[in-house]
């Protein structure tokens, strides 16, 4: 499948101010360097524990949020460098669905206005009716009641209030859905009903999902593609199978350990991602993970690590996979 999205070395950081005489300036370290591809009718998920840079990464590839560098190419095209009616024209092609699906729609629209917002603002349709079937359409497509049509968000329940979030950010039918959180707010029993729609709508419309959660049982089950993240870092970007199977980060370990399986496991893998995650002011030197790992070597606490892809397509941010370290490098740290 063709590359539909590319990211390439995105960084954000937030310069903040230090004391009132403070000259030196310290920066929020919310992305550093990022990069993937996201293939057509593919779903890229990035997970990740809350403040690893996910939902940030969303946000510049949306441009939601300027990146501090790093190009986001949309179609082969510089998004990135994008301003006025392009960027305008551009950003039909990527829509947003969010976590909590009240606080997003207007509860003083109705359900077919808060749908038909978007064909609306672009001006699709020139008479009502066209706009009208067109939203009906789209109702009918998300499972939504027909009757819904002049109700409110507040009247719904979460689950179907996400309907109404998706069938707003497809009416347009865009090319990439940034789906960031998209069930996290729900029942379980209703999380999968949203999952199997999301699947359904790809199919049929050939969306491509960047799909944001801090859950694997959920990424396990909709994704092509994971990237782990933490503290800003990517930290392993490899096919679904490839890293369920085969994790080589000894951080997606310690997640996909915490993933309840049987009560005891559970136990067992939270030790493992014992301790606090560093403060994005002041991150650690070296590998972002290594005030937490339980693999520490002398050298991870000298210099970060670069990815090095591993075996094709699967690649890895760890100087574990690094063939030129020296046996004095390798020495495991000892405990700070
Ligand atoms: Fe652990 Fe070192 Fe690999 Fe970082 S680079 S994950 S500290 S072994
Ligand atoms: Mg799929």
């Amino acid at each position: 499948n063709d590359v539909v999205l590319k990211v390439e070395h995105l960084v954000k950081r937030y310069p903040i101010k230090k004391g009132v005489f403070g000259k030196s300036k310290q920066y929020v370290h919310a992305l550093e360097d990022v990069s993937f591809e996201l293939h057509r009718g593919e779903t890229f998920a990035i997970v990740g524990e809350s403040g690893c840079g996910k939902s940030t990464t969303g946000k510049c590839v949306l441009r939601l949020t300027e990146p501090t560098e790093g190009k986001v190419l949309l179609d082969g095209e510089d998004f990135t460098a994008l301003s006025g009616q392009d960027l305008t024209r551009a950003r039909q092609k990527m829509k947003l669905i969010f976590q909590d699906p009240y606080s997003s729609l207007n509860p003083r629209m109705t359900v077919a206005d808060i749908i038909a917002e978007p064909i609306d603002i672009a001006g699709t349709y020139k008479t009502r009716a066209e706009r009208d079937a067109r939203v009906e359409e789209v109702m009918q497509a998300v499972g939504l009641d027909l009757s819904y049509k002049y109700r409110y968000p507040h009247e719904f329940s979460g689950g179907q209030r996400q309907r109404i979030g998706i069938a707003r950010a497809i009416v347009l039918v865009p090319e990439i859905v940034v789906c960031d959180e998209p069930v996290s707010a729900l029942d379980v029993s209703v999380q999968a009903k949203v999952i199997n729609l999301l699947e359904k709508l790809q199919d049929e419309l050939g969306l491509s999902y960047v799909f944001i959660s801090h859950d694997l049982s959920v990424v396990k089950h909709i994704s092509d593609t994971v990237m782990v993240m933490y503290l800003g870092h990517q930290m392993e970007l490899a096919s679904k199978e490839e890293l369920f199977e085969n994790p080589l980060h000894p951080y997606t370990q310690a997640l996909l350990d915490v993933i309840p399986r049987i009560a005891d496991e559970r136990i067992q893998g939270k030790k493992i991602l014992q301790g606090d995650v560093p403060s994005p002011t002041n991150p650690p030197t070296g590998c972002a993970f290594s005030t937490r790992c339980p693999k520490c070597m002398q050298v991870c606490r000298e210099r970060a690590p670069e990815a090095i892809e591993v075996t094709p397509g699967h690649t890895c941010t760890c100087h574990l996979f690094d063939k030129n370290l020296s046996e004095a490098e390798r020495r495991l740290a000892l405990d700070p």
